[in-house]
């Protein structure tokens, strides 16, 4: 059984990874392998990757606004 690698929880197969080899060939560890990541912690780890992303990119074009209004750097015309 592999732990998760978000929550480091084990992931439980269900169908079991060596139900899954019995049926569809391969080796159990094939299956095990392959699924490394709870599915609710991958999509909640993309969302927040990808709200950091869009909370970058409101702040780099925030930033470029003001340098292009007041020719300071965001730091300088807020202090912060
Ligand atoms: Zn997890």
């Amino acid at each position: 059984m592999a732990n998760c690698e978000i929550c480091h929880k084990p992931v439980v197969l269900i169908p079991s990874a060596q139900e899954r080899a019995a049926k569809h060939g391969g080796a159990a560890r094939d299956y095990i392998r392959l699924f490394d990541t709870h599915a609710s912690c991958f999509i909640e780890k993309r969302k927040q990757d990808t709200l950091a992303l869009i909370r970058r990119i409101v702040k780099q074009q925030q930033d470029r606004s003001v340098t292009i209004r007041t020719g300071l750097t965001h730091k300088e015309a807020y202090g912060y």
